[in-house]
């Protein structure tokens, strides 16, 4: 099957900057999981299944044909495993982002013997989840900013 890459993320919602990433992997690995989990730090904003259908619209939209989505609970290591994958892939946006991300690879290196690879977000950097949902609580315009579905879906939500 060659090299599987797992693209794991809260993705609440999906924006441009995370579909750049799975671009990237898209382009450097045999196929892509994005699997969309639930961090316990985090409250659910968006419903997962149906931030799930809006990732794979766009997937298909955009011609991605070895990228798949899944969602998950539990450790992302246990689930890429799981699902075969070999690697695991994160976005890194600035250096805060990179102090973070560290730590959980280094983490899954030593409880899974998992590694990680980093992809640039370049000059999609600014982009955060955070930032989609405060122009949206703001009745601002989020089309610039995520996949035409995910747009799609939160204004059906609002
Ligand atoms: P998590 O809750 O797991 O941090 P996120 O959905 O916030 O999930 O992010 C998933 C991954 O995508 C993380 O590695 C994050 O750094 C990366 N990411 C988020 N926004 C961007 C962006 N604009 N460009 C590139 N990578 C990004």
């Amino acid at each position: 099957m060659g090299m599987i890459g797992f693209y794991a993320g809260s993705f609440d919602p999906f924006t441009n900057g995370h579909l750049q990433i799975v671009k990237k992997a898209a382009k450097c690995f045999d196929k892509v999981i994005v699997g969309i989990g639930y961090n316990a730090e985090k409250t659910e904003r968006i419903d997962k299944a149906r931030m799930k259908e809006a990732i794979e619209r766009t997937i298909s939209e955009e011609n991605l044909n070895n990228v798949e989505v899944v969602l998950y609970t539990g450790l992302t290591v246990d689930k890429a495993k799981e699902s075969g994958a070999d690697i695991l892939i994160r976005g890194l946006r600035n250096g805060t982002d990179y102090e973070y991300e560290e730590n959980i690879s280094e983490i899954n290196e030593k409880i899974a013997n998992m590694d990680t690879c980093y992809f640039r977000a370049g000059d999609l950097g600014y982009l955060s989840s955070s930032i989609v949902m405060e122009l949206y609580n703001k009745n601002k315009s989020i089309e610039p900013y995520v996949p035409k579905a995910v747009a799609e879906l939160l204004n059906f939500l609002k």
